[in-house]
């Protein structure tokens, strides 16, 4: 099932997520509607406060490669091991915040440990864009977005856009009749988010 996501500004992407303390069928639901959510969008990675969840896991799929087989991944409670000195920029984008794109720099590489859905614990190095999106994801569930890592005017000029946006989403379900809730999840869709999530 898909899943609406959340539009910037939004309190609960600002808040801190809490850790996962048993994987239930309600938690592997929920990892299956964001994977079928984040390759609808299309994005490649999708966190749970991103669809209201304030649960700390996240999903990423970042095979990019033509024909390529998809690796959906499914990482719950991650945490960060190691990061290097290394640094690369790339334009990011997000799937709650249709259409805006920043360029951040961060770690290259980083090692990351998490649980998958069998409570097996995986550790891995991830690169190139895997390593942006995880980082990505990971500060997602400590309410953090791309736009804080841009400066104040880049991220000023954001947030009023993203309020114009939301305010004509509103108008837009208000006129459909499908009242505010909507508008506030609305299916933010197919201008998403995309050199980081382009496949
Ligand atoms: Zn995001």
């Amino acid at each position: 099932m898909i899943r609406p996501i959340l539009l910037y500004p939004d309190p609960r992407l600002r808040q801190v997520a809490a850790p996962v303390t048993e994987v239930t069928d309600e938690i592997r639901t929920l990892a299956q509607d964001m994977l079928e959510t984040m390759y609808a969008a299309p994005g490649v990675g999708l966190a749970a406060p991103q669809v209201g969840l304030l649960l700390r896991l996240f999903v990423m799929d970042c095979v990019k490669e033509e024909g390529a087989p998809p690796r959906p991944l499914v990482l719950i409670n991650p945490e960060i091991l190691w990061t290097s000195d290394e640094t690369s920029v790339y334009e990011e984008g997000c799937l709650s915040l249709p259409g805006e794109y920043a360029e951040v720099r961060r770690p290259a590489r980083v090692r990351m440990r998490w649980r998958d859905l069998d409570q097996n614990e995986h550790e891995e190095e991830f690169a190139g864009l895997w390593a942006t999106c995880a980082q990505h994801e990971l500060d997602h569930l400590n309410g953090k977005l791309f736009i804080d890592h841009v400066g104040p005017i880049k991220r000023q000029l954001i947030t009023r856009r993203m309020e114009k946006l939301k305010r004509e989403r509103a108008r837009e379900a208000a006129q459909k009749g499908a009242g505010s809730g909507a508008a506030l999840s609305g299916s933010a869709g197919n201008n998403a988010s995309s050199r980081l999530v382009s496949r």
